[in-house]
């Protein structure tokens, strides 16, 4: 299949981005196409107008700013991978980029792109609320910051108006102690089930993705240490997430169980 007619305008900016997404309401941002391109061959997106906000410097940064970590929208995820100061600050979302896709995707995929499809069984929007990230969203009237969780409000839905821009995410540090788990039918499908635990000093938590509409996290006292106890209570934490499928429960727990190990190696 090939796309509806289109027309394409390429910014250099961020003002020029959202000026011409604020003067054509039927236009769209196309970052690493990954998508996009699909639906709009299968003529599931019809814009009539393309944004490509791939020649944006600024959209590319990963900066430690004091206690944050921002990442720019257009970080593609084999940069997310394999950076340095992403590997170091926050292990864990590397970790989750690798077990996207496979390498072609990777190297163009964003992680805005990622955030703004809003797949329910994406790997980095659970990471974000994981990480109790803020999503930066420019517009005509000016920027505005939410909670990664007010973010993301069900199937491939968000927050975001058709005139914005996410601009970058800001993760707050020390990151948390978390471990990541998914299961997939082969490498590089998309997950079934995955989770993100945390058992650091500031909170006990588990994250879901692949389970319900979007991601969900939940807070407990405190991890059991008993296995028995904690497979109990991921349990009942995974059946209070509205699942479409009932198999998707027992794979969740294991899963869960998998990251909640992985936290601990995390020293
Ligand atoms: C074969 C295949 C396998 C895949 N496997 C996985 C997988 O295992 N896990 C996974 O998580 N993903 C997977 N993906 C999806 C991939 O991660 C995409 O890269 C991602 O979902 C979208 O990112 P993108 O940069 O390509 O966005 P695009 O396709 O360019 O855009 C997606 C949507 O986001 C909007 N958008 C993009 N950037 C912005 C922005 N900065 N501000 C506002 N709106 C914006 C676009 O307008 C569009 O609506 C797969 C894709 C394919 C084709």
């Amino acid at each position: 299949m090939k796309p509806a007619v289109f027309q394409y305008r390429k910014a250099e900016t961020t003002r020029e981005a959202l000026e011409a997404l604020g003067t054509n309401p039927g236009a769209k941002v196309l970052a690493g196409g990954q998508s996009l391109v699909p639906l709009m061959n299968f003529r599931l997106s019809r814009p009539d107008v393309l944004v490509d906000i791939n020649g944006i410097e600024e959209l590319t940064l990963v900066e430690k700013l004091d206690q944050t970590l921002a990442i720019g929208a257009l970080v593609r995820h084999s940069t997310l991978s394999q950076h340095p100061l992403i590997e170091r600050e926050v292990p864990v979302l590397a970790e989750a980029a690798r077990h996207i896709g496979h390498w072609a995707i990777r190297n163009r995929g964003t992680i805005g792109g990622s955030a703004v499809h809003a797949d329910p069984a994406a790997e980095l929007p659970a990471a974000l609320v994981a990480l109790r990230a803020s999503v930066v969203v420019g517009a005509p009237r000016g920027e505005r910051t939410m909670p990664a969780d007010e973010f993301f409000l069900g199937y491939y839905t968000t927050a975001l108006a058709q005139d914005e821009l996410v601009m970058r995410f800001e993760i707050p540090l020390p990151a948390r102690r978390m471990g990541f788990s998914e299961v997939v039918r082969r490498p590089g499908d998309f997950a079934l089930v995955g989770a993100y635990v945390e058992d650091s000093d500031a909170e006990a938590a588990v994250t879901w993705f692949g389970l319900g509409a979007m991601p969900e996290r939940q807070v407990v006292e405190a991890w059991p240490k008993g296995q028995d106890e904690r497979q109990a209570l991921l349990e009942r934490l995974a059946r209070e997430v509205q699942s479409d499928d009932e198999y998707k429960y027992a794979m969740a727990v294991n899963v869960a169980e998998r990251a909640y190990l992985a936290a601990q190696k995390e020293g």
